[in-house]
């Protein structure tokens, strides 16, 4: 179904559309929609209109920019795979095709997206960027303001509001003092592609997770001079241990052992392996691996190849910086080292609080749920959260699965109630 054509079609007789005394003008254009809205169409907002269509409810899906999985097509760089094994990163109701690597490259898991939306007829509108959503007390339905290109607004209405838009909403910049100053190219990993770009250079990489390790190896892989700041510890482990993946080893020993000990066996294994970190500047936290994560969300590092390259002394480790100056970082140990450019491999947060206008479900600090996993998909008054879990691909499946059983349950009841009416 073309469904922007379906409620251009609706709107038109639509009761909602000229509220009296509605804060929004007449003129702009309002939308009964009568399943879901889901804000945003990475792999969270397609794997939930999935499922629901499996039950047959239709959603619409409203996404800011102009394709499916904009964080994966616009905002990765080149040489990006998937972290984890393949098994794990499955969306509901369709895998991967058998002939996909464990870890699959970027195209190849944008491929399988693009592949999903079309199993299931999933057509987002694009370039509609959500302001505000707000639950209207009198009339029971959430009312989901949003803006196009030539920002035109429209107002969708709805009863049921499924927030969609990830834990990687908004590049997350620090202040750095004499930025100003600086004077050569400082970019966030979000714009970054290769290190084709910075062939010769000296680099400095700020930030030492998953992306900023990795973007030092495809400096190093580009010939260019990357140093690492590294401001906290980090639990870096191998990839693949005893032949198989760590994720999957993690996950299968969780079954039947106590989370500490798993974590003992983890770092055993790593230090086998990869040696002692902190003899190369990067000291492991207190926690365990799998304790850090589950306490605070934090991700262990899972290593490609960048802690040969440090071993090496081809990437260097640095502190964390005191302030910038021309074409040259000062440290907080008082060293100062010229660079050509800066990449700052430091993270993401969520944009919930800034269009959201609810308060019980989300943190307005974080804008993640407040309630623990594995209760945060669900708040009041129909409003649904999938893929902020902290958990990938693999939590956003089961948030996508329960919510749309939870739907699919209203949903039959008003059917229900609205044929014992009519018929
Ligand atoms: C570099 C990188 C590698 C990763 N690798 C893995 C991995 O291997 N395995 C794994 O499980 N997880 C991985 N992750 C975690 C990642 O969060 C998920 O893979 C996945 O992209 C999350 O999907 P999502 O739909 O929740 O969020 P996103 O993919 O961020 O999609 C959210 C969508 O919402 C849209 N949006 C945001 N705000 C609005 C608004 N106001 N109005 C309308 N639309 C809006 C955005 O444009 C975006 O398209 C990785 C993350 C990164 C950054």
């Amino acid at each position: 179904m073309d469904y922007s054509r379906e409620i251009e079609g609706k709107r038109v007789h639509d009761p909602y559309c000229n509220w009296p005394n509605d804060k929004i003008s007449r003129s702009k254009r309002c939308v009964w929609v009568p399943g879901p809205v889901i804000v945003g169409a990475g792999p969270s907002g397609l794997a939930a209109a999935a499922c629901l269509k499996e039950k047959g409810v239709p959603s619409l899906v409203l996404e800011r920019s102009n394709c499916i999985a904009s964080l994966w097509q616009l905002k990765t760089y080149d040489r990006l795979r998937l972290h984890l094994p393949k098994q794990f990163c499955e969306l509901p109701l369709m895998s991967f095709p058998q002939e996909f690597p464990t870890y699959p490259t970027k195209q190849q898991f944008i491929h399988y997206l693009e592949s999903y939306a079309k199993k299931f007829d999933i057509r987002p509108l694009f370039n509609q960027t959500v302001l505000c959503a707000e639950y209207d007390q009198n009339l029971g339905l959430w009312r989901v303001r949003a803006t196009g290109l030539k920002e035109e607004e429209t107002e969708y209405v709805c009863r049921w509001l499924i927030v969609a838009t990830g834990e990687n909403a908004a590049e997350v910049v620090p202040q750095i003092e004499g930025i100003e100053e600086f004077g050569g190219i400082i970019v966030h990993t979000s714009r970054y592609k290769s290190g084709d770009a910075f062939k010769g250079n000296k680099v400095l990489v700020v930030g030492c997770g998953n992306s900023g390790m990795e973007v030092c190896l495809d400096l190093c892989n580009h010939n260019a001079s990357p140093s690492l700041v590294v401001r906290d510890t980090v639990h870096i482990l191998p990839r693949e241990m005893l032949g198989r993946s760590t994720f999957g080893l993690s996950m299968w020993l969780l079954k039947w052992l106590p989370m500490r000990l798993v974590d003992r066996f983890l770092l055993i294994v790593s230090w086998l392996i990869l040696g002692d970190t902190g003899r190369f500047g990067l000291d492991r936290p207190q926690v365990g691996p799998l304790e850090l994560k589950n306490l605070s969300g934090k991700t262990p590092v899972l290593d490609v190849g960048t802690l040969a390259k440090i071993k090496s002394g081809d990437i260097k480790i640095c502190p964390s910086i005191k302030r910038l100056r021309h074409q040259s970082v000062e440290f907080v140990d008082g060293r100062s080292e010229n660079f050509d450019s800066i990449i700052l491999a430091t993270g993401y947060k969520s944009n919930v609080p800034s269009w959201l206008k609810e308060r019980e479900m989300f943190s307005e600090k974080d804008g993640l749920p407040k309630k623990p996993f594995p209760n945060g998909w669900k708040g009041e008054c129909g409003l649904y959260a999938v893929g902020f879990t902290k958990r990938g691909l693999l939590g956003a499946s089961m948030d996508a699965t329960n919510i749309a059983q939870d739907i699919e349950t209203c949903w039959k009841a008003d059917a229900k109630h609205f044929s014992a009416t009519f018929n």
